[in-house]
């Protein structure tokens, strides 16, 4: 059984030169106006954890109708931004105070909470 790279591109985006990794892309999974579908329920109710699922620095989601047959549209551009140092996101910004130079607000609040409390 062959399993897949834990960190593969979307699908295509390697191929084409689009991104080099996952991180580097910037997807925009598209409903069309006219798409309707569970689909797009299911998209919706998991909207905050989609770049995370799809291993991707950015995602926009645009849905249409739900109560019809399912549609799907996936776009693959670059990230916009810069690379964080700690977890390879691409952000709009990283800090640039002495103590978390390089890194996002994300890993920021990661490296602030307490391993056992
Ligand atoms: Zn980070």
């Amino acid at each position: 059984m062959r399993v897949p790279p834990k960190r593969a591109p979307p699908a295509g985006a390697r191929q084409r030169s689009v991104c080099a990794t996952g991180s580097q892309a910037s997807n925009t999974v598209r409903c069309p106006s006219t798409a309707t579908g569970p689909i797009a329920g299911l998209l919706e109710q998991y909207r905050d954890q989609l770049p995370t699922l799809f291993i991707v620095s950015d995602l926009t989601l645009n849905l249409g109708d739900t109560a019809g047959a399912d549609q799907v549209r996936v776009d693959v551009g670059k990230a916009r931004g810069v690379k964080c140092e700690r977890c390879w996101r691409y952000v709009p910004s990283v800090r640039t105070e002495p103590d978390w130079s390089g890194i996002c607000d994300r890993c920021v609040e990661a490296l602030a909470e307490p391993v056992n409390s």
